[in-house]
């Protein structure tokens, strides 16, 4: 079934990307869909505090923030779909996205559809999610408060968990299947010298431990293949993220990874398609550039709109 209503603009994501970028085009007078998802607001809501979005200067709880950023989109007009967009199609005018087997229509497109924390995809994970296995020490630390904690993975959010698990757990073990880091040196430094932190190299997660919550891990050493048991009250998996672009595959230009390609920040391989946050930034990352992108691709978007609307006429006028 198709939605009557052909939108200005369908802004698939609702976490700071997609928020941002409808309240710029509600404020630019756009027709805007916000195609949101069922779980709304993106990776800001399983934080908790946030400190350095601009303007909070106590800071903000990433829920609070995100709906706060909700409401101010809505108060310009942009309307909301609380469903997941399955399907998209961009190789004809209008555009096409598909939630809960409705189909939307649209001149413009922005995907802002993030993405999400890796799984190891051992066994035990999935088991003990919030029983243990975190994949954010913002949210999850101050439970495992004198407990023993792992950190899997050598980048810089191995890092960030290690020393954030550090203000509250006994001890903390980063265990990474390399033997050296590939986090930014600042932090490497921070966590060497962290007397809690301590180090698990040439690592790999076998399998997670635990009756009703976990209890150890069962490790193996790449270089020897000699397997142990770590035994720790929580695992918190730090091996980086992958863009939530697998509907957009076939349909704009993904690289190896399946992040959007981008040229001059938020435009796709599709003309009128453009693309805002972490399903185009591996490399940032965080909240206030996500923001930052979504103004950009609302304000592209618009210029776009306005550019088609100008050509429409001679178009029609063509024999
Ligand atoms: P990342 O840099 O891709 O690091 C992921 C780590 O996990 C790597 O050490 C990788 O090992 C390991 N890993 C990946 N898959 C694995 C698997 N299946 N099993 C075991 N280990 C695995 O990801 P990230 O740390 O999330 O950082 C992503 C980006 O955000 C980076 O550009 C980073 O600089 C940025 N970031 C910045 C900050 C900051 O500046 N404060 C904080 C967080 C993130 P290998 O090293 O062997 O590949």
């Amino acid at each position: 079934m198709r939605d009557l209503k052909l939108y200005d603009l369908l802004i698939i994501g609702s976490g700071c990307a997609g928020m941002t970028a409808a309240i710029y085009a509600g404020r630019a007078r756009l027709s805007t869909l916000v195609v949101a998802g069922e779980a709304w607001g993106g990776q800001l809501m399983l934080t908790t505090e946030v400190e350095n979005f601009p303007g909070f200067k106590d800071g903000i709880l990433g829920a609070e923030l995100m709906t706060r950023m909700r409401e101010q989109a809505g108060r310009f007009g942009a309307e909301f779909l609380f469903r997941d967009a399955t399907s998209v199609d961009f190789s004809s005018r209008p555009f096409r996205v598909t939630a809960a087997g409705k189909h939307y229509d649209s001149r413009a497109v922005i995907i802002a559809t993030g993405a999400s924390p890796k799984w190891l995809g051992v066994e035990g994970e999935k088991r003990f999610a919030g029983k243990g296995v975190s994949m954010c020490s913002t949210c999850d630390a101050p439970l495992y408060a004198g407990k023993k904690a792992v950190v899997v993975g050598g980048g810089d959010s191995a890092m960030e968990e290690a020393l954030a698990l550090a203000k509250f757990a006994a001890e903390v073990k980063v265990l990474h299947r390399r033997d050296s880091l590939r986090a930014s040196k600042i932090l490497q430094e921070r966590a060497e010298r962290d007397p809690k932190i301590s180090f698990v190299w040439n690592s790999v997660v076998e399998e997670i431990l635990g009756r009703e919550r976990v209890e150890g891990i069962r490790i193996r050493r790449v270089d020897t293949g000699e397997e142990s048991v770590l035994e720790c009250d929580a695992v918190f998996l730090a091996i980086g993220r992958v863009p939530n672009t697998a509907i957009f595959a076939g349909q704009v230009e993904l690289d190896e990874r399946g992040y959007v390609v981008s040229r001059e920040m938020v435009r796709t391989s599709v003309d009128g398609v453009f693309v805002a946050g972490e399903a185009a930034d591996a490399r940032y990352r965080q909240a206030i550039v996500e923001a930052g992108m979504g103004c950009m691709a609302a304000i592209e978007a618009q210029r776009y709109l306005e550019t088609e609307r100008a050509r429409e006429p001679q178009i029609r006028r063509l024999p």
